[in-house]
């Protein structure tokens, strides 16, 4: 099994040793075998060879079966031209891939309760719900430029989705919403925007097909508030690109922190591709603090969606539930009364307790 790994810039590498030091304890206790090959993206290669996604890492990519992906961008290089950004090597993979649909679960293990900043009587004891984000069409990829005007300047960013970019990704959601509790949510601004009437016919055409499925349909302005109102009401949210970028957003704090969230990103080919949903968290940069977490529950996704090795992947969420039932958290989980360990010991924790 061909591993990519782009550990990238600020905490991704931190994270990413951790997510490899379990995939090896996998690899160990099921005698299998993970090739890893280390290719830059981001500041990095920027910093490297001069661009944020040099031919070389697309092609191992491509080459690959998974790639494991932390973080990449920084204040370093907020200044660059915008091409050569380290956030446009990421839109460039995820478009080279083809991985259309973004997978984000917003999952709050029992024992993180009181990290969550909803209200007890909100949340009850769990939350588990599935954001189905389309990743490579919208508005983050249309054309956008900037012009001069007697004022100052105009800039505009277009979106715009196809028949085939909405019906691809609804299929995937339809599929995930038949093993989970059969109920979608299409969130979109269907009262603004022609795009998200587009999604509401083409979702609803679908959704005939699946009839014991329930589909609902949400304004993004409401989905917004209901997240924090009454987020057990969502199974599987169903949405574009930027919306689904914000919710997951927030959806993630509902669960107590950033760095708990995994998230897959999958296509039409067999290659996933799996990062956690945080960013490079330059504050806390080469400092021992960040969260492991998100990167290694994003190894128990690659695991499930790539490998279909359903038992090990259970074997990493159990070992994590684990450590934290004995009290262990970094600090952004920190809480009175727990054991406040660093990225590299909640990392080695989470690898013993794989057996
Ligand atoms: P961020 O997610 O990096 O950080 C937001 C806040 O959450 C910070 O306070 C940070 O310390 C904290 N945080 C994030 N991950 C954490 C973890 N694992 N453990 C503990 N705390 C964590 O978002 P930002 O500050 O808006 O962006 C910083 C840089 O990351 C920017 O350059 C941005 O473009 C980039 N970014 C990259 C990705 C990606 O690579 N997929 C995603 C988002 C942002």
């Amino acid at each position: 099994m061909k591993i990519a790994v782009i550990k990238g810039d600020g905490i991704g590498p931190e994270v990413v040793d951790e997510a490899v030091k379990v995939l090896n304890a996998i690899s160990k206790k099921y005698e299998c075998n993970f090739e890893y090959k280390e290719v830059l993206m981001g500041g990095a290669a920027i910093d490297k060879v001069g661009e944020p996604l040099p031919k070389e890492t697309i092609e191992v990519c491509k080459n690959s079966d998974a790639v494991l992906l932390g973080a990449v961008g920084g204040p370093k290089w907020d200044n660059v031209p915008r091409n050569l950004r380290p956030e446009a090597g990421l839109l460039k993979i995820r478009k080279e891939l083809q991985v259309f649909a973004n997978l984000r679960p917003a999952i709050m293990f029992p024992q993180m309760k009181d990290a969550s900043p909803l209200k007890e009587g909100i949340l009850g004891d769990s939350l588990d719900l599935m954001i189905v984000r389309e990743l490579t069409g919208g508005i983050y990829f249309g054309d956008k430029d900037r012009i001069d005007i007697e004022q100052g300047q105009k800039a505009w960013d277009i979106m715009s989705y196809s028949t085939p970019e909405i019906a691809r990704i609804a299929k995937v959601a339809f599929k995930i919403a038949d093993k989970r509790n059969k109920h979608i949510t299409l969130v979109d601004k269907a009262n603004v925007l022609e795009n998200s009437r587009l999604w509401r016919e083409v979702v609803s055409a679908i959704s005939k097909e699946h009839e014991d499925i329930k589909i609902d349909y949400m304004y993004v302005d409401n989905a917004a508030m209901q997240l924090i109102r009454n987020p057990k009401q969502f199974d599987v949210i169903l949405t574009g690109n930027m919306f689904g970028d914000i919710l997951s957003d927030e959806a993630s704090m509902l669960t107590g922190s950033l760095g708990m969230l995994p998230s897959a990103s999958i296509g039409k080919n067999k290659i996933g591709l799996y990062e956690p949903i945080h960013g490079s968290a330059p504050d806390i940069a080469g400092e021992d603090k960040a969260n492991p977490i998100a990167t290694i529950m994003s190894i128990a996704m690659m695991l499930r969606f790539s490998f279909d090795m359903e038992e090990a992947a259970k074997d990493i969420e159990n070992a994590v539930s684990k450590i934290l039932e004995k009290g262990y958290r970094t600090l952004d989980i920190m809480e009175e009364g727990m054991i406040k360990v660093g990225t590299q010991k909640m990392g080695e924790l989470i690898s013993q307790n794989i057996k």
